[in-house]
């Protein structure tokens, strides 16, 4: 069984605030050097999971920032690492059509989500994003890009509105694993990191013991994006073959979803080109 595993920062437990996610501002520093632990802690407690349920390649993706955070010195030896960027296919850099399931670790909810730590859609120029008319997060549109290779989310961790997002996006069949719950877009209530890393391993393995079936996008797709300000949409629509189909939102569609990928990344770039 080949694995992959993409890994974000918001949603792992103990964070709440950018101050332990933000690897560039130095007041972040010693903050940010803790979170990349934590964040390295639950990476390896999935690898550990699936090993346990069989895996005999497992992929890890650096998902966060800049996507230079998971500390290699410290990485289960059976995982290889995936990490820098630019990459072309981002948080999912590496999914092919060989992995048999995908896991989402220390994932977030989508922009606009209330009782959510750190709620955002990749850059802050996102109000929001839909797909096929339904608002999509990271969640969402990485599924749909793994599913488009064939390859299913087995199971998404982070605070307790992504569990319900996965769910609502994915199905019931879905595996979550929960360690936090926001009080506030900046507060919450977290289990201890050993606690996480507990539920995450034992939740991976159970969850990769079950079926579960991709999330197909339909051919064509259409991603519709709703930026903040009108100069990000100005800049959006620079993207060849989109549609200004408002003053804030900016569309593309296009049958193949790889495709489809590569415009959505292309569009939320180019919008903070200023
Ligand atoms: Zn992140």
């Amino acid at each position: 069984m080949r694995v992959y595993v993409s890994v974000d920062m918001e949603g792992i437990a103990g964070i709440v605030h950018e101050d332990q996610t933000n690897p560039v501002d130095p007041r972040c520093a010693a903050e940010y050097a803790r979170g990349r632990k934590l964040m390295t802690a639950e990476a390896n407690a999935a690898v550990e999971g699936a090993l346990a349920a069989g895996a005999g390649f497992i992929l890890v993706n650096d998902s966060h920032w800049a996507m230079r955070n998971l500390l290699a010195e410290e990485l289960h030896p059976a995982a290889e690492l995936l990490r820098g960027g630019p990459k072309r296919l981002s948080m999912l850099e590496g999914i092919d059509a060989g992995f048999d399931a995908a896991l989402f670790i220390g994932y977030h909810a989508r922009a606009g989500t209330a009782r959510a730590l750190l709620d955002h859609t990749m850059t802050d120029v996102v109000r929001d994003a839909r797909l096929n008319g339904r608002s999509m997060g990271e969640l969402g549109l990485n599924a749909a890009l793994a599913g488009s290779y064939g390859v299913p989310v087995a199971l998404v961790s982070g605070d307790r509105a992504t569990a319900d997002e996965a769910r609502d996006v994915l199905g019931a069949e879905v595996g979550t694993v929960v360690v936090k719950e926001a009080v506030s877009r900046h507060a919450a209530r977290s289990v201890a990191p050993e606690v996480a890393g507990q539920r995450i391993r034992e939740g991976v393995t159970a969850a990769l013991r079950r079926p579960h079936r991709p999330f197909v996008p339909p051919s064509p797709s259409t991603i519709e994006v709703d930026f903040t300000f009108t100069y990000q949409a100005d800049y959006a629509e620079l993207v060849p073959g989109s549609v200004r189909r408002g003053p804030l939102t900016v569309a593309y569609t296009h049958p193949d979803f790889h495709e489809l990928f590569r415009a959505w990344r292309a569009l939320y770039n180019l919008a903070r080109a200023e």
